[in-house]
């Protein structure tokens, strides 16, 4: 199982993901948390990476592709992977497509997650996550047990730096100018699967898990 996960910065990528990895039992590879890890290590790549999300902007292509050549031939994508978060640009998904033929992949679906903008924003300034076991919160639709701590950690949760309304605004003009076009691309190359990702959380991975098996 080879799939991309498509969407506005805060329609789910990260969250549907998991709970697919799980059900699939293949790796989930977001390039933000990617570029987030390379962020908390002081990394050259962090450094560069950071200048262009910081400004809710997306980082080169070019690094961006090395980045997930270097990720997808890793032992454990011989069974598949879910992408989140990448391609988000044309060109990359031009790379990638050449890229899949010759490391002997083949892509069988691409899913995007629809919701509004206004929704976005909601969901996304009340994003919170465990900066030790990465689990994700958010303040109205998935509460921790305890206020501002992680439910498995107890340790206190933290907001992305770029999870602001300012910068949420910025990220969602890039999303309609840079990934939008992606939807006619993969519509026209036959990959679309769109999925309503306004719904609880299991109602929206059991809609992906039929839409696949359907297919
Ligand atoms: P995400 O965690 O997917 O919301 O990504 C956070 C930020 O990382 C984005 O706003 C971009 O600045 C950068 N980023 C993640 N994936 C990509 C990508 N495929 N291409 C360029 N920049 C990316």
């Amino acid at each position: 199982m080879h799939l991309v996960l498509l969407g506005a910065p805060g329609s789910g990528k990260g969250t549907y993901a998991v709970e697919l990895k799980e059900y699939y039992g293949i790796p989930h590879i977001s390039t933000g948390e990617i570029f987030r890890k390379e962020i908390a290590s002081k990394s050259e790549l962090g450094i560069l990476a950071n200048s262009y999300i910081e400004k809710g902007q997306l980082c080169p292509d070019d690094v961006t592709n090395e980045i997930v050549k270097k990720r997808l031939i890793e032992p454990d994508c011989v069974k598949g992977f879910i992408l989140d978060g990448f391609p988000r640009t044309i060109p990359q998904a031009k790379f990638l497509d050449e890229l899949l033929p010759i490391i002997g992949k083949r892509l069988e679906a691409v899913i995007d997650l629809e919701i509004t903008d206004d929704e976005v924003i909601r969901r996304i300034v009340n994003r919170r996550s465990c900066p030790k076991c990465r689990e994700g919160y958010n303040l109205i639709t998935k509460k921790p047990l305890k206020d501002g701590l992680c439910d498995h950690c107890n340790e206190p949760l933290v907001q992305r730096d770029d999870d602001t309304e300012e910068t949420v605004k910025k990220r969602l003009k890039v999303y309609y100018n840079e990934t939008e076009p992606l939807i006619k691309y993969y519509t026209d190359s036959g990959f679309m699967l769109k999925i309503n990702s306004e719904q609880p959380i299991d109602k929206v991975v059991k809609d992906i898990v039929i839409a696949l098996e359907d297919r």
